[in-house]
């Protein structure tokens, strides 16, 4: 009798236990009915916020953002976690730094939890379309992505021909007329490759835009998506011409342009002025033309998704020599980390947003407007919270190796302090800069020796950053 009362006891509680968590799950896609919208996270590669016309600029490169951002919240302090692809992406899609768990930046790490995975988690449909080397599957980019076109055709980064054995190019050297024989030939072989390359090295943002716009068409409208889509043009070389007219006269071929990047990246102190305004021209060309592939994108999107999150970010910005190069090195300054940030939703009024904000705070905002829970794991705020706190600083870092980003872990690491008046670098190797932003907001002098005490301040806050990826690398293995 006693064993039977027992019994009844147990599966009663079982019953009640299963009616608890079924009404429980029920409560939840009722709520998650009420709160959770398709997310589209565009990301454009090297953009930066002083050549678009919403941030200021005088010319109208990025019409079709501007007009978005008039919808949403425009932040005039975002920063990125680092100054290139792989050091900046780890920061948007996981909310941690660069170098948090290992040296080299990848999303491949155990303990970094996804944006997507938890999305994936959520009942989302999550779709990825890009065609950088560094955010591809190698660097576990795909994960819990349904489907993932990574259009990278090239799994490492443009290297020029193979150049011929030593001994024999000293042969070569030492005949005259086979030494300039072999000059002409090698630069016309390096040019074409170079063309090859150019073609091979990523995907125009037309060729993007209509992978992205069939597979819209493919899905049902019912289905929660999540969907990031990543453009490449505004990255050097800056060769397409196509919009060059809107703001030069100068006539530019495709040989011309290719011959002044080759300068850019070979002899960058050569380049003079009237060079230097027309790769901006270039470059300002390539906003231009990615702002219309935005446009097409966005039309598609918003037939289908009209009450959605919309995210358009940079992953990093470019240099045009402020620090004596081009493209995006391994450097701090704010022409390689400030970015644009617009974010626009039903939650999410109109307005402009002055904070010192991080793109470690991309993924934890972007699940805050869904009503969805936080990893723990993950480092960045939830800007439209109510518990949001601005920060006093932004951290980004990189390693350097030979003047180089370095993808191999070996290198010199350098953090970054971001705040509204000072900016700190700290380099690991023992050397540090500061600069006053309000006076010298293109960081061009060095006044670390002239303040010891607020330097040797913010030398302690990055070693607090230092200390806790020290742990967090010890931790895992
Ligand atoms: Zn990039």
């Amino acid at each position: 009798m006693a064993k039977s009362s027992y019994s009844w006891k147990k599966i009663s509680n079982r019953f009640l236990k299963l009616f608890i968590s079924i009404s429980n799950f029920l409560t939840r896609i009722n709520l998650s009915c009420d709160v959770l919208k398709s997310i589209i996270l565009i990301t454009i590669d090297c953009l930066r916020p002083d050549h678009m016309g919403v941030y200021g600029y005088k010319r109208d490169t990025t019409s079709r953002i501007d007009k978005l951002a008039e919808n949403g919240t425009i932040f005039t302090h975002a920063f990125a976690t680092g100054s290139s692809t792989p050091y900046s992406f780890t920061g948007i899609f996981s909310s941690t730094f660069p170098l948090d768990y290992t040296k080299i930046p990848s999303l491949k790490h155990p303990l970094r939890n996804s944006l997507t995975t938890i999305l994936k988690e959520n009942n989302y449909v999550t779709a990825g379309f890009h065609s950088n080397a560094y955010i591809s599957s190698f660097f576990g980019y795909d994960r819990d992505f349904d489907v993932y076109y990574d259009l990278t055709k090239k799994k490492t980064t443009e290297s020029g021909p193979k150049i011929p054995p030593t001994a024999l190019r000293k042969i070569i050297r030492s005949i005259p007329l086979i030494s300039q024989l072999a000059r002409v030939t090698y630069k016309k072989y390096y040019d074409l490759k170079q063309r090859k390359n150019q073609k091979l090295a990523y995907l125009r943002a037309e060729e993007t835009t209509s992978k992205v716009v069939e597979w819209l068409e493919s899905i049902n409208n019912d289905q929660l998506v999540f969907l990031w889509v990543h453009y490449m043009d505004p990255h050097h070389p800056y060769l397409s011409t196509e919009f060059l007219g809107e703001w030069t006269e100068t006539k530019v071929d495709f040989s011309k342009s290719l011959h002044l990047m080759n300068k850019c990246s070979n002899k960058p102190g050569r380049i003079t002025k009237k060079e230097l305004e027309l790769i901006v021209d270039l470059y300002d060309g390539e906003v231009k033309f990615v702002d219309s592939e935005v446009q097409r994108l966005l039309s598609a999107w918003d037939k289908k998704y009209p009450d959605s999150t919309i995210v358009l970010t940079a992953d990093h910005g470019d240099e045009f020599r402020e620090h004596g190069e081009f493209s995006h090195k391994a450097k701090l300054y704010d022409e390689l980390i400030h970015v644009p940030l617009i974010i626009t939703d039903p939650k999410v009024s109109q307005n402009e947003n002055n904070d010192l904000v991080s793109l470690i705070d991309l993924p934890t905002t972007i699940l805050n407007l869904q009503n969805i829970d936080v990893s723990p794991k993950m480092r960045g705020n939830s800007i439209f919270s109510k518990s949001y706190k601005p920060r006093d600083y932004i951290i980004s870092e990189t390693l350097q190796k030979e003047q180089k980003v370095s993808m191999d872990g070996q290198g010199v690491q350098k953090v970054a302090l971001r705040g509204r008046k000072w900016k700190y670098i700290f380099h690991v190797d023992g050397s540090e800069e500061l600069y006053d932003l309000e006076n010298d907001p293109q960081e061009q002098k060095d006044i670390s020796s002239e303040k010891i005490e607020l330097t040797s301040e913010l030398k302690q806050l990055v070693k607090l950053h230092l200390k806790h990826q020290t742990k967090s690398r010890i931790k895992i293995v």
